[in-house]
């Protein structure tokens, strides 16, 4: 495609008083909404509209004309139109010629067109050179202004001075720039807006799918069995009870799950003596997911404390204090017990541990938010992640540990021979953190440092050969 030079800032100073304006096709609302962000960053905005005399309220300072006149008066225009009426611009074909083209139409739906937008608009204007952009961002966010989390601007286009041109006045609304290359990558940047949480989708899969068994294995041994053995009917416990049985399993396992693969990566390191070769795909998806699966576990362990702290005002609760039963007829049959020490020191421990837990777990739910994590240093997040994150994992899995205590010994923990949740839910924790430990011998942790500073066994040879020159 012929290149044509794309200005559009005046390098001369006279002319640098009155910016050149650039062009908006369409008075929608992301038309509008672009219009006045350019408007506060200093550019002049003319408007091309089919009833520009009509066109409702718009940016005070912008000018509204038909589509021709405002393609004549700048280099650059946004075309703020959805697709389906782009046809019309292939009659303006001639005004257009040159000019850079901003596509930022978005489908409603994956594979709507055989090609994408901004390819079909390259199409209807040969002519001009065709840039897509700014789709991923709504008209909220431009009239809001970029955020942390919503300040990148995606562009493609197969001319460089047009998409120089894009950048430079996407930079200039405070946005950063990520060029994804030539225009054949557009369907992807169209696509970018209807994933719906694409890196949560197995993170939410797993936190569902230990919910739904966990919570179907604990009724089972905790409802109908009491109800199939006893005659009891103890299933109001279903809400509270299970539930907050339930949240914590899920939160332990969750949280192990961010660890495990690291784990795994690191023996995988090791065993194959370098850290040149490729993870397997489903380890390397498993990595990419670890802070949606910490960010689930913590909602789950806030749903622990929550359900924890409403325990007091429980009907069930407030009615066994009211009516101690039990505690009467042991005082009765002076088979009451004296206080004991360790017990005592196994329910503080329990609950120390807890908080300890949440606490950590709580900071590292923050430092993985953007605005706190852009704000350290990469030293400092991997300390706060990797080991606040072991000891988050630790206090946790002690906090389990201390609710078990004993009562494995009891062979009533055992209904239709079924282990206790708490016991299935430290299976995964314990593996992780003895791996753990053990990568932390001094002779594992050694091989280790030194493959991931580029020590390869697979050369030896080369190393042979080193220290000979050496
Ligand atoms: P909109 O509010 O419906 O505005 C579209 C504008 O297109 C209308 O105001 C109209 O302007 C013009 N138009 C309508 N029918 C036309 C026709 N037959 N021929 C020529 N022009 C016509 O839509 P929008 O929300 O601003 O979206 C515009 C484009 O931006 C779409 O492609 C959308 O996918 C994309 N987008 C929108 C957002 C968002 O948050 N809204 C975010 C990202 C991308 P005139 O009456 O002045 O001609």
């Amino acid at each position: 495609m012929e290149s044509t030079f794309v200005s559009l800032c005046p390098l001369n100073s006279a002319a640098a008083t009155e910016p050149e304006p650039l062009c908006i096709f369409g008075t929608g609302d992301l038309g509008r909404s672009l219009g006045q962000r350019l408007l506060q960053s200093g550019y002049r905005v003319v408007y091309g509209s089919r009833k520009p005399h009509s066109c409702g309220p718009l940016p005070p300072g912008t000018q509204a004309m038909s589509h021709s006149a405002a393609a004549q008066s700048a280099a650059l225009v946004f075309i703020c139109i959805h697709r389906e009426h782009y046809n019309f611009l292939e009659t303006l074909a001639p005004q257009l010629q040159g000019k850079v083209l901003v596509d930022v139409s978005n489908n409603l739906k994956k594979n709507l067109y055989p090609e994408a937008n901004a390819e079909y608009l390259q199409r209807l204007v040969p002519g001009a050179h065709v840039v897509k952009a700014f789709n991923t961002l709504s008209a909220w966010t431009l009239q809001n202004g970029p955020s942390d989390a919503n300040r990148q601007v995606y562009l493609c286009g197969n001319s460089a001075e047009a998409k120089q041109a894009v950048a430079e006045t996407a930079t200039k609304l405070g946005f950063t720039v990520l060029d994804r290359g030539s225009l054949c990558a557009a369907r992807e940047l169209e696509d970018f807006p209807l994933q719906l949480f694409p890196e949560w989708r197995l993170p939410l899969r797993i936190a569902v799918g230990l919910t739904a068994f966990f919570y179907f294995y604990l009724l089972i041994r905790i409802v109908i069995y009491t109800y199939v053995q006893k005659g009891d009917d103890i299933s109001f416990r279903i809400m509270v009870s299970l539930a907050n049985k339930v949240f914590p399993i899920v939160s332990l396992i969750m949280l192990s799950l961010c660890y495990l693969p690291g784990v795994i990566a690191a023996f995988l390191q090791l065993y194959r003596g370098t850290k040149y070769r490729r993870f397997p795909d489903w380890l390397d998806r498993w990595m990419l997911c670890r802070k949606q699966l910490g960010l689930l576990a913590l909602a789950f362990a806030f749903l622990h404390v929550l359900y924890t702290l409403i325990i007091p005002q429980r009907y069930y609760v407030r009615n066994r204090i009211k009516h101690p039963v039990v505690l009467f007829i042991k005082i009765k049959e002076n088979k009451t017990s004296a206080f004991d020490s360790a017990l005592a020191w196994r329910s503080d421990s329990f609950l120390s541990t807890g908080i300890l837990g949440f606490g950590l777990y709580v900071l590292l739910g923050i430092t993985s938010l953007p605005s706190v994590s852009n704000a350290l240093s990469w030293r400092e997040f991997s300390f706060v992640q990797s080991k606040l994150g072991y000891l988050t994992l630790f206090f946790c899995t002690l906090h389990t540990y201390l609710y078990g205590w004993n009562k494995f010994l009891k062979p009533t923990s055992y209904p239709w021979y079924t282990l206790p949740g708490y016991l299935l839910c430290l299976i995964v924790p314990t593996v992780v953190l003895v791996l753990k430990f053990l990568l932390l011998l001094p002779c594992m942790d050694r091989s280790l440092t030194r493959i991931r500073q580029g020590w390869d066994r697979t050369n030896k040879v080369d190393d042979g050969e080193k220290s000979l020159l050496a």
